[in-house]
Parts: structure tokens; sequence; C-alpha cells
């Protein structure tokens, strides 16, 4: 890669950061559309998040990436927001537009290409079963509950955080029916036709089964957030059974082609950037 002085410099906010894939997707994505620019991740500590914005302004970088712990607390430094950004109340594309930064969330949006290039489903009439209240659940939450699903049920360890996204979900999409699930989750389940996992259970071999195999009914289908193993237990089982199922890694690389969008104005190089995300997981 030649660098110069007219090459643009993107970089990714988090903390830590260091395992991240997403330099080599887009440096990839770059290099294949000859475009030039660079990706580099700035570990930045949750207390300098104000700094790291100010140094995007300051030197002129083209757009960020944010993950965590900075995707709610970037917000009141940023310049702009869209509409998806403030409803998940969280941004994770930065874009740098004459020095006024806007924030935008492409987790949701990449979560419903997954959803439809894996299992080749919508949000539509859909009745979900959510296992997690988290930053990654509020995403996909709200962008399910926007594109019409039927009804969520969430869970989390934490019932608190389950009781506080079910609030938000109440409050922004009255049609979207929402529930906070406790005990047991068999007939929840059971009514359900998309059960998702938000927690990061699976990320480890050692990681249980989250969901009993006898509650993955024929009518459900599968998708699990966790994206650093080829299949969570989640989604074996499920295959199992005969299930839909798919692990994360559709949605961070779906995440990262609207980011490469909005920051280069072209359409992303979507083959390269997925072989580039499977070599890395290796
Ligand atoms: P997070 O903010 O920590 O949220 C996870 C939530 O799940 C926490 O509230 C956690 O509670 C809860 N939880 C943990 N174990 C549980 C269990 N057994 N049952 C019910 N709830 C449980 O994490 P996140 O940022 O949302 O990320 C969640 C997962 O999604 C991670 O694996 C992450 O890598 C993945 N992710 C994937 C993508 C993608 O593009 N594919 C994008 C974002 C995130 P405690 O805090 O008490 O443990």
């Amino acid at each position: 890669m030649k660098i110069d002085v007219n090459t643009k410099v993107y970089c990714l906010l988090g903390y830590p950061v260091k395992h991240s894939l997403s330099p080599v997707m887009h440096n990839a994505a770059f290099k294949k559309l000859g475009i030039n620019a660079t990706y580099v991740v700035l570990e930045v500590p949750p207390r300098f998040i104000d700094k790291a914005i100010n140094v995007i302004k300051t030197f002129g970088i083209s757009g960020a990436n944010v993950t965590i712990p900075h995707k709610e607390g970037c917000i009141k430094h940023l310049d702009k927001l869209t509409k998806e950004a403030k409803l998940i109340g969280a941004v994770n594309t930065i874009v740098n537009k004459n020095n006024k930064l806007i924030g935008y969330n492409t987790d949701g949006i990449g979560f419903l290409k997954a959803l439809k290039e894996d299992l080749g489903i919508t949000a539509k009439g859909k009745k979900v079963f959510l296992i997690g209240a988290g930053g990654a659940a509020k995403a996909v939450a709200t962008t399910l509950a926007a594109g019409g699903a039927e009804s969520i049920c969430v869970v989390d360890k934490v019932r608190k955080k389950a009781n506080k996204l079910s609030k938000e979900l109440k409050k922004n999409f009255s049609k979207c029916k929402v529930k906070v699930v406790s005990g047991n989750w068999k007939r929840y389940i059971e009514n359900s036709n998309l059960l998702i996992n938000a927690t990061p259970i699976g990320m480890k071999k050692k990681d249980a089964l989250l969901v009993k195999p006898e509650y993955l009914h024929k009518g459900l289908k599968v998708y699990d957030l966790v994206y650093n193993v080829p299949k969570t237990k989640l989604v074996e089982a499920a295959t199992k059974c005969g299930l839909k199922a798919s692990c994360g890694l559709s949605m961070l690389l779906y995440q990262g082609v609207e980011a490469f969008k909005l920051w280069t104005g072209k359409r992303a190089p979507v083959s390269i950037m997925r072989k580039t995300l499977l070599r890395g997981l290796k």
C-alpha cells in the first residue's frame, strides 16, 4: 500500500480493540478499489473519548468506527446523529463531513442484511426471542421493531437491562409487542419464529449451550451474533435439528459494508471483505 500526503485516514475507536478484524477488512476493500486510504486502530481508554473525537477533527481524519465501550459515550461529542443512531442510542460509524462529525449506526442494517442473506427472512411479522439486552441487542431489537417485527421477548441475566430495553422499545414502537421474560423460556420460544443470541455466550469453547435442544422447534430460525468461531454450540444444535441457523460473521461484514459506503460513496467489495474476515478468524 502506498501512503502519501493524500492518503485518507479512517480509524477504529475502542478499548480494548487489538483483536478487531475491521482493519484487515477495510484495508482490503480500499486496496481492491484502489482507494488511497488506510484504516488504523486507536485504542482509547474510556476517559479519553472526548480527546479522541477531537483528534478526528483536529487531524482531519475522514471517518471512524466506534466500538465497546464508546458507542454511547461518543454521542455527546458529535455534531449530528442520524435517525437510526438516535433511536438505537448508539453510534458505530462516524463520517467527517467538512469537519462536522455525523454519527451513524450500521449495526442494525448490517443485521437485517445478514438475516436476509443467511436465513432468507426480513423483520416483518417476526416473533422474536432475544437473549441478551446489551449494546448489540439494542441495535438488533430496535431495527427489528422498526422493520415490523410482531413481538419481541427479551431475556437478560440482569433483569434491569431487559426492563430498560423493553421500556425503550415500547416507547418508540407501539405496534410491536414487547415482553421481558424470566424463569422458564420454553413457552416463549415455542411461540417464536426467530431466536437471537446477543450475549457473548458461545465465544469460548467451554461455554454451555444457551438453549435446551428440545426448545428448538421446526418453526424457528436462529441467528447468533457471536462471530469469533465458525459455529457456536447454539448454531450447531439448531442445524442438527434441521433449522436454518447462522453465526454473526455476516452481520460484522454488512455493518462494515455499510460504513464503507458512507465513507467512500462507493459500493463495497463485499466478496473480498468476506474473504478477509474468514481468513482473519482462522
Ligand atoms: P454486552 O453489552 O455485554 O451485552 C450482553 C448482555 O448479555 C449483557 O447484559 C449480559 O449480562 C447478558 N448475558 C450474558 N450471559 C447471559 C445469559 N446466559 N443469559 C442472558 N443474558 C446474558 O455485549 P454486546 O456488545 O451486546 O455483545 C454481545 C455479543 O454480540 C458479543 O459476543 C459480541 O461479540 C457480539 N456482537 C456481534 C456483532 C456482529 O456484528 N456480529 C456486533 C456487536 C456485537 P452481564 O453483563 O451481566 O454478563
